[in-house]
């Protein structure tokens, strides 16, 4: 059997895994990426948050990504009825990025792992992981390809980005129930030919169709458009028949949409992901990270996913740099603690969208421009700037605020 060693294995080659393996390769370790699918493959999570900008940039990704035309997301818009909330990332409390992108994310994570291996990172394409053991830090990873060949990778550190793979939380026993209510979502692209000329055509938005379902409508630089629905499980349940039948059927609760999607064909048949929502006991261990979708996944409402995957990378990749150099590295207080703050941030924010405390706020006219540029931060992606007191205050702020609007509407 075939046998290699590099200094950190990483497992799967999506946003998460790809920052992680070209920080590391740029401090000079040896980085080997194991990828189960072959790219360009389809995965879902096409709309950014600025926060992530930062990421591709100090790992060199940005080039990269820029050369791509991807459309440009400079804000977000949410919608219910006749009533709209426009963020625009330019107005907002935390100084960073103004905008991102929105990204059909077969040619987005192509781009990055193709990138990767131009600055000579070695990805394992259609190879598995399937099994682990670890002895102290080191470990011995075994891969296996479509045919059953097997080979062996011994490395001092594994960082698990294998998003809903969930390697190691499957083979240690890490998985743990998420406390957010069970959610499910069914999603797919369309050609958009009845797309409308200027911003109406190209802007993101959250469609609020009933107080707990939304449809997001993504538009692609490349002309097609991913429309989605969530809801919780027992709506999304509560459609009969195929999923094309199921979304074709659910679309038409958008008042606003409905004309432009209505007759369009499906590029493929929609794809249901029922309980999107995880979690796991713990996020390292020895000789082990868990980043991105393989550790937590909170919602899709405010698109977090993708910032979580490169912000947890790049703080993983950058502690394992120095434990490999002799460092001791305090991973509870640098990496757990600093991921749950973020993690904590946004889970008050999505709770609250679903108690529509938050629904509350974005709706209320008039508008109050200081709050409205405090939670466009958040929505920007910047939930560590303790200075905010919608991030300090993040358990609270939303549900005071929304509470006051109720009482001041009832006098
Ligand atoms: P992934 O991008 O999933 O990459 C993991 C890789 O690991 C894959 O390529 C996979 O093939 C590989 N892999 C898996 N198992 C193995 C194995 N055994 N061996 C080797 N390789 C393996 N996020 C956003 O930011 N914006 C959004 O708009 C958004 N919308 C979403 C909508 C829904 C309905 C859901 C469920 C999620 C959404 N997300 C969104 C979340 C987003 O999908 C993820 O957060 C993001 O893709 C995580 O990136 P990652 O690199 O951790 O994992």
């Amino acid at each position: 059997m075939n046998t290699k060693s590099v200094d950190v294995l990483i497992i799967g080659a999506g946003p998460s895994g790809c920052v992680s393996a070209a920080y590391l390769h740029q401090k000079g370790l040896t980085v080997q990426v194991i990828e189960k699918s072959k790219f360009p493959r389809f995965v879902i999570g096409e709309s950014l948050l600025p926060r992530s900008m930062e990421h591709f940039k100090e790992v060199g990704l940005l080039d990269c990504l820029e050369a791509m035309n991807f459309e440009k997301k400079k804000g977000a818009r949410f919608i219910r009825n006749e009533e709209v909330c426009l963020f625009d990332f330019s107005k907002k409390y935390t100084e960073g990025w103004n905008w991102t992108w929105q990204v059909p994310r077969a040619d987005f994570d192509k781009a990055l792992a193709d990138e990767i291996i131009r600055k000579g990172v070695d990805i394992a394409f259609e190879w598995a992981v399937t099994d682990i053991k670890f002895e102290g830090t080191n470990s011995k990873t075994t891969i296996k390809d479509n045919q059953g060949n097997e080979k062996t990778i011994n490395a001092k550190f594994v960082i698990d980005s294998s998003g809903y793979g969930r390697v190691l939380p499957r083979l240690l026993d890490l998985e743990k129930p998420s406390p957010l209510p069970k959610h499910s979502s069914i999603f797919t692209h369309v050609k958009d030919s009845n797309r409308p000329l200027g911003k109406e055509g190209t802007i993101i938005t959250f469609d609020v169709v009933k107080p707990q379902v939304w449809i997001w409508v993504i538009p692609f630089s490349n002309g097609n458009t991913s429309i989605g629905v969530v809801g919780p499980t027992e709506f999304i349940e509560s459609y009969k028949g195929n999923t094309t039948e199921m979304l074709s059927e659910m679309l038409k609760l958008s008042k606003h949409y409905y004309n432009r999607f209505k007759g369009v064909d499906f590029l493929f048949d929609p794809i249901c992901i029922k309980n999107y929502s995880k979690s796991v006991k713990q996020l390292y261990g020895e000789g082990y990270a868990l980043t991105g979708n393989s550790s937590e996944f909170l919602d899709p409402v405010f698109s977090s996913g993708v910032a979580f995957a490169t912000e947890s990378s790049l703080v993983a990749a950058k502690l394992v740099a120095r434990q490999l150099n002799g460092e001791k590295v305090d991973w509870e207080n640098e990496y757990t603690n600093h991921i749950k703050k973020g993690v904590d941030v946004f889970s008050s924010y999505v709770k609250e969208w679903y108690t529509e405390n938050l629904q509350t706020l974005f709706f209320h006219r008039p508008e109050n421009p200081e709050i409205k540029e405090k939670i466009c931060a958040v929505l920007a992606g910047y939930v560590w700037d303790e200075t905010n007191p919608f991030v300090k205050k993040h358990d609270r702020a939303v549900s005071s605020m929304a509470h006051l609007i109720r009482m001041e509407s009832q006098q």
